[in-house]
């Protein structure tokens, strides 16, 4: 998973490097917001401190249980009032089916309970894993520069790292992504929002071009493994169908 997310963001690197609206100030920004991207995998290093002072009681109902978990969090919230911004804290449980990116950390979680099939299985093909849990990866290295996570410098600050001239092309496109959005009907009457949509939708842009691409650069390893699987006489399906075969059944079934 390292070694993929590592390899995904040198991609999205050289995706940005050739945008060619981008002025090189701004492309220089954005590299350096990527780079800085901190990447949480499993579950964290240290657990927090709330589960230190926790006591759940079988012996009382589960609401008393729920508010016992509820006053634990918000004193060690409170406690953090005073301390410092911890980078290493999770938004997250490792026991949660999702990923996300947090802007104001700069940082992407997949936890444990993703990194298991259809999207991620350590004795899958590398395809097979670039068209699950890699287009995830890309999919949340997208909103580091959606029309909301742009807003953000690399440390997680809410700051204007655009020039002005760039920062209009991409609002500009981002625009038309909502009007294409906006005249889908998903349902007889029923419109997409392109609005409250496009964060999530701008990714169909970034993560599968940046699989794709990773895909490409790295073909040689697979045309060896690919030779090698058709002299055992393995069936041999095209790493093109199998990427996307994977991806779509990963978010469709
Ligand atoms: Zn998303």
């Amino acid at each position: 998973m390292e070694e993929i997310t590592k390899q995904l963001i040198a991609t999205f690197r050289s995706r940005i490097l050739k945008i060619s609206w981008l002025s090189e100030t701004t492309k220089q920004e954005a590299v350096k917001k990527l780079d800085a991207i901190k990447v949480k995998i499993g579950y964290p290093d240290t657990w927090p401190s709330y589960y230190d002072d926790l006591a759940i009681d079988s012996s009382v109902n589960i609401v008393e249980n729920v508010f016992r978990v509820s006053e634990a969090i918000n004193a060690t919230a409170q406690e953090h009032l005073d301390k410092g911004v911890n980078k290493d804290t999770w938004i997250t449980t490792p026991q949660t089916v999702n990923a996300f990116y947090n802007p104001q950390a700069n940082d992407i979680t997949f936890p444990a309970a993703i990194l298991q099939a259809p999207f991620y299985d350590k004795n899958a093909d590398a395809a097979e894993n670039l068209g699950g849990i890699g287009t995830v990866i890309g999919h949340e290295i997208t909103h580091a520069f959606d029309t909301n996570g742009s807003g953000y410098d690399e440390n997680g600050n809410y700051r204007n790292w655009w020039t002005q001239e760039d920062y209009n092309q991409f609002t500009a496109r981002a625009e038309k992504v909502k009007n294409y959005y906006n005249g889908i009907e998903i349902a007889n009457g029923l419109f997409q929002n392109g609005d409250q949509t496009v964060t999530e939708i701008s990714r169909i842009w970034a993560e599968w071009p940046v699989c794709w691409r990773f895909l490409e650069m790295t073909k040689k390893r697979f045309e060896k493994r690919l030779k090698a699987m058709q002299k055992s006489g393995h069936p041999i399906r095209p790493i093109s169908i199998v990427i996307f075969a994977d991806g779509g059944r990963t978010f469709t079934e």
